[in-house]
């Protein structure tokens, strides 16, 4: 495998910190970070664009166009914190919205909510593998029923760093690792917040049905209006 292309030759020993030469040459970066909701997963993705914003890269951020519940057009905190963002469908379409030229200049790609990306993988190693992209990926690496979600961990392979964060459990204050949904709704893809998930430490996941008093009397209620919302249909 030995190569003997010039531009292999001269890239920088230390993985590329000349900013102001040939952007190329700087080799590309994949860092992931997962855990459950409520982790502070899109809180430290904000911190490291800003960053690197800060330290003169040019950066962009990129959030599924599925996830409206607080801003269209910025990633938002649970706490509130903002970054103007692109919210898209897919990530195959980023370069052609912000356009080849802006989408050279970049240096940095953040991107929130990566479970929603089917291309995630496709994406992540062409823009660090052969445009010389930094990507930061923040996401979910488990579903309510903790098996993977969509592409997040098919990325760890093509990662430099993977950080899993872990929330307190809402119900001892424990570590959280796992997200639990409060209301009976099986598919996979349920966008919500506090009302429909919490994070819980591995004993409150799996004794979920018997301490989860509360949530279960939101899922009666919740059963008696959709049951009433049935018959009102059926009698129209
Ligand atoms: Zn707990």
């Amino acid at each position: 495998m030995a190569s003997f292309k010039p531009s292999v030759i001269a890239k920088p020993v230390n993985g590329g910190g000349d900013r102001v030469g040939l952007p190329h040459c700087n080799s590309g970066e994949i860092h992931v970070i997962i855990g459950p909701m409520f982790a502070g997963k899109t809180t430290a993705l904000l911190r490291r664009i800003r960053s690197e914003g800060n330290n003169g890269r040019n950066v962009a951020m990129i959030k599924s166009s599925k996830d409206t519940r607080y801003a269209v057009d910025s990633v938002v905190t649970h706490d509130g914190a903002k970054f103007p963002c692109w919210a898209l469908p897919d990530l195959t379409s980023f370069q052609q919205k912000v356009g080849d030229d802006a989408y050279e200049k970049l240096d940095v790609i953040g991107i929130d909510e990566a479970q929603f990306f089917g291309d995630l993988y496709e994406f992540c190693c062409k823009a660090a593998d052969h445009d010389g992209k930094t990507v930061i990926v923040a996401g979910l690496d488990g579903d309510y029923l903790r098996r993977s979600f969509g592409s997040v961990l098919d990325i760890v392979p093509l990662a430099d760093t993977v950080t899993k964060l872990t929330a307190r459990c809402e119900l001892c204050g424990k570590r959280a690792f796992f997200t639990y949904r409060r209301i009976e709704e099986t598919k996979t893809e349920l966008i919500g917040g506090s009302d429909v998930y919490m994070p819980v430490c591995r004993q409150h996941y799996v004794n979920g049905q018997v301490v989860t008093g509360a949530a279960k009397n939101v899922l009666e209620s919740r059963k008696v209006q959709s049951e009433s919302c049935v018959e009102a249909a059926a009698a129209i």
